[in-house]
């Protein structure tokens, strides 16, 4: 049987925001599976360290752009990440205005992409898009709960109306688009500076510093190691026919910030006390994902335990310590 010209040339993979924590496991791991990858990425939170061991590949290009100008490529594409946002809250808000064009104006540049190459789109969207949640945990149908005009609002309602793109080209058949609500993810390649709870607790656990914790610490979250969101993603991507849903990524264990920090504090050794600082404006309660679609659609499930990927992002910043030490030698 003659294979069509689209099955026998590589696939050709756009990963926007390759270069960021999400995109750099995940172009790592489209390179591993045969594509060819092209990273986007204006470097803005995104680190050249993170991919670097991917810039001898023949199959790997970078192109260094801001994705709320258009993408003109030479070459067709045929799947297209879109994980170009900041995702750390002090990130996002130190330029609004910019985070609200990058999940609007961006994301209609790669569906508008998408749309010439008849390429399929993954969208990172995000928890965030159910506010502070009052249905616990959060299914896919829960509206959110969200302050249209907060500081987190740039990032919220961004990701939401980058949704409402989303399904708004897919009921125009326009173009084929998947949506991933992603739940908080961490693991090695979290940039230390950025302010995330779990690369903040680590470093504040190695250098020995107070661990701070918003409000009481009595707040939940979830945690999903890198590894489990990023064959997530691939399974969403690659499955048929369209959900035609946003598809909830995460990992349902709850934890309390509190039992996370004192996780942290035993798995360092350290010694430091807790610094108990005001909560943070519109900072949600709980978080907590349910997954039932991505088992029901995907056969997804989280595999790596908390314990486990703690070692592994901690092994991760003690390298990285260590490296940056030297180097200061
Ligand atoms: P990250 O900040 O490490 O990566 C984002 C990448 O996008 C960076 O490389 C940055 O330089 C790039 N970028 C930002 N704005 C851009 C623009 N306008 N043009 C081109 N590149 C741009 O964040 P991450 O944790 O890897 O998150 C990746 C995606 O997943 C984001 O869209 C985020 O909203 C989403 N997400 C992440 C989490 C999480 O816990 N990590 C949770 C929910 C959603």
């Amino acid at each position: 049987m003659r294979q069509s010209r689209r099955t026998q040339r590589t696939r050709t993979a756009l990963v926007a925001g390759g270069a960021g924590f999400l995109g750099s496991h995940l172009c790592e791991t489209l390179l591993q599976a045969g594509c060819s990858v092209i990273c986007v990425d204006n470097f803005l939170t995104g680190r050249m360290e993170n991919i670097v061991s991917m810039l001898d590949s023949p199959r790997f290009r970078l192109i260094e752009q801001d994705i709320c100008r258009p993408l003109d490529l030479a070459e067709p594409v045929d799947r297209i990440f879109n994980l170009a946002c900041a995702a750390s809250p002090p990130r996002y808000q130190a330029d609004p205005i910019h985070t609200t064009r990058t999940c609007v104006i961006g994301t209609l540049n790669l569906l508008e992409l998408a749309a010439r190459n008849n390429a399929r789109l993954l969208q990172a969207s995000t928890s965030e898009v159910y506010g502070d949640p009052e249905q616990h945990p959060q299914t896919e149908d829960y509206v959110g709960h969200v302050n249209c005009t907060g500081p987190r609002a740039c990032y919220d309602e961004g990701k939401r109306t980058a949704e409402t793109l989303c399904f708004d080209y897919l009921r125009t058949e326009t173009a084929d688009i998947r949506v991933a609500r992603i739940f908080n993810t961490y693991g090695p390649r979290m940039d230390p500076a950025d302010g995330r709870i779990v690369s903040n607790l680590v470093m504040q656990a190695l250098e020995k510093r107070p661990l701070t914790i918003f409000g009481d610490g009595l707040q939940t979250r979830s945690f999903c190691y890198v590894s489990d969101l990023v064959e997530g993603l691939v399974r969403l991507m690659d499955v048929d026919p369209n959900p035609s849903q946003p598809v909830n990524l995460g990992n349902p264990g709850e934890f309390t910030v509190l039992q996370l920090a004192g996780l942290v504090r035993d798995m360092t050794h350290s010694n430091s006390a807790f610094k108990f600082l005001p909560l943070p404006q519109d900072d949600p309660r709980r978080r907590q994902p349910d997954i039932s679609r991505a088992k029901a659609l995907l056969d997804w499930s989280p595999k790596v335990p908390l314990k486990q990927g703690l070692m592994q992002t901690i092994s991760y910043f003690m390298e990285l310590e260590a490296s940056r030490n030297e180097d200061r030698i």
